[in-house]
C-alpha cells in the first residue's frame, strides 16, 4: 500500500484507474481501445457531453454558462484570458498570492495594464491579504483559489462588482462555493478532476467578444464554444478519465460529501501539526489550505530523518515545492482519510523519538 500525497498529477480513485485501465483495452465493450477511436465517433461525443453534464450538475452551474475541455494546461489560461477579456488600453486587477499569482500577472502585462491590488510577498507568501478592494473600471478581477505551492487557500470570495475570475487548479470541486458568482473559472484537471493534459473552463459568453484584438481560433473562447470543445481533436483519454472521476464523485455523494471528508483529513493534520513541537505549519491559521498542507520541522537536521522515515513507510509526494522547502501534503479530493491517520500515526511517534 503506498499512500500518495503527490501536489499534481496527484491520486485518484482506483476505481477510476481500473475503469481507466479497462477502457484502453476494451472501450464500453466495443472491442476498440479509447485509444483509437474518432473523436467525432457517437462514441466520443458521449461521453463529452456525460463529462459537461456532470461538471453542471455537480458545480450547479446556472444554464448561461459554458463548459469546455480545453488543451494546455491552465498555463495556457494564463495568457488565454487577457487575450480574450482585456483590451491594450484596458487595465485588469489581480492578486499576488504567490507563484500562481505572479505567473498570470506575468503573462497578463503581455496584452493590456495589470493592477495587482494586493500582494502577501511581504510575509513569504504565508496568508492571504484581506483588506483590499478592486477598481470599479478593471477589466476584470483575477485570483487563485488554492495556492498549491504555499499552501493557502481563499476561504472567501472578494467583493466586488467586476467579473470575477479564478484559477481554481487546486481546489476545484473539494468545496461547496457558489460558482455562479465567477464569470470565467480555469482549472488544470491534474489535482481534482482527472489526467493531465486537459483543462476545465466554465465561462459566461455575455464577457466575451469585447476586445478589439484579432485572437487565433484555436485561443479563442467563442470559437471553441460555437465548436463545442470540437475545434481540433481533444485530449481524448484526459477527458474520459475526467469523466470517470466526476461519475466516482457523484456517486460518493457530490461536491459536499467530498467537502466534509476534505474538512476531517485537513482538521486531523492541523491539529496533529499544531500538537506537535517538532513541526511547525507556516500558513496563518485562517487562511490554511485544505489541499495542500505546507510544515517545516523546527529542527532542520531532522528533516533529512523525517523524509527517510516517511519512505520507509511508503509515503509519496511529501517533500515541499523546490521554491519553498519543507513538506507538503497535498489531500486532494481522492485521497482516503486512512492516508492522513497514518501519516499522523508516524508524525506522533517521529516526534516522540524525537521531542
Ligand atoms: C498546478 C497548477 C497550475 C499549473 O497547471 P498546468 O496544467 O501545469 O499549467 C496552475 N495553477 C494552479 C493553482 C495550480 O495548482
Amino acid at each position: 500500500m503506498v499512500y500518495n500525497f503527490n501536489s499534481g498529477p496527484s491520486i485518484l480513485p482506483k476505481e477510476v484507474f481500473e475503469q481507466a485501465a479497462t477502457a484502453i483495452t476494451d472501450f464500453n465493450n466495443t472491442g476498440l481501445s479509447i485509444l483509437e477511436i474518432g473523436h467525432r465517433t457517437d462514441l466520443f461525443m458521449s461521453v463529452l457531453e456525460e463529462a459537461t453534464a456532470l461538471v453542471k450538475e455537480l458545480m450547479q452551474l446556472s444554464a448561461e454558462k459554458e463548459v469546455l475541455f480545453l488543451h494546455g494546461g491552465a498555463s495556457t489560461q494564463f495568457f488565454q484570458v487577457p487575450m480574450n477579456l482585456l483590451n491594450e488600453q484596458a487595465m485588469a486587477a489581480y492578486l499576488d498570492c504567490g507563484v500562481w499569482g505572479i505567473k498570470p500577472i506575468k503573462e497578463a502585462r503581455l496584452f493590456g495594464k495589470v493592477e495587482v491590488v494586493a500582494s502577501s510577498k511581504d510575509r513569504n507568501y504565508t496568508y492571504i491579504p484581506k483588506n483590499f478592494s478592486v477598481p470599479a473600471d478593471a477589466a476584470y478581477f483575477h485570483y487563485t483559489t488554492n495556492n498549491t505551492i504555499e499552501g493557502t487557500q481563499m476561504h472567501f470570495i472578494p467583493d466586488t462588482q467586476v467579473p470575477l475570475v479564478a484559477d481554481m487548479s487546486s481546489d476545484i470541486l473539494s468545496t461547496v462555493i457558489d460558482f455562479n458568482r465567477f464569470s470565467l473559472i480555469y482549472a488544470g484537471a491534474q489535482k481534482n478532476i482527472g489526467a493531465a493534459g486537459v483543462n476545465l473552463l466554465v465561462v459566461d459568453k455575455d464577457i466575451l467578444g469585447k476586445t478589439n484584438r484579432k485572437i487565433p481560433s484555436m485561443m479563442d473562447y467563442r470559437v471553441h464554444i460555437e465548436n463545442g470543445s470540437m475545434l481540433n481533436t481533444p485530449p481524448v483519454f484526459a477527458i474520459y478519465v475526467c469523466l470517470l472521476t466526476l461519475r466516482w464523485l457523484k456517486k460518493i455523494g457530490g461536491i459536499a460529501a467530498a467537502e466534509k471528508v476534505n474538512n476531517e483529513k485537513a482538521a486531523l493534520l492541523y491539529d496533529t501539526l499544531d500538537s506537535l513541537p517538532v513541526f511547525r505549519p507556516t500558513v496563518a491559521k485562517e487562511d490554511r489550505s485544505k489541499m495542500n498542507v505546507v510544515f517545516i520541522i523546527e529542527d532542520p537536521a531532522l528533516e533529512k530523518d523525517f523524509l527517510a522515515r516517511c519512505k520507509q513507510e511508503q509515503m509519496v509526494g511529501i517533500k515541499g515545492h523546490r521554491s519553498v522547502g519543507g513538506f507538503r501534503a497535498s489531500l486532494y479530493n481522492a485521497l482516503p482519510l486512512k492516508s492522513v491517520q497514518v501519516l499522523t500515526d508516524i508524525m506522533k511517534d517521529f516526534a516522540f523519538k524525537n521531542g
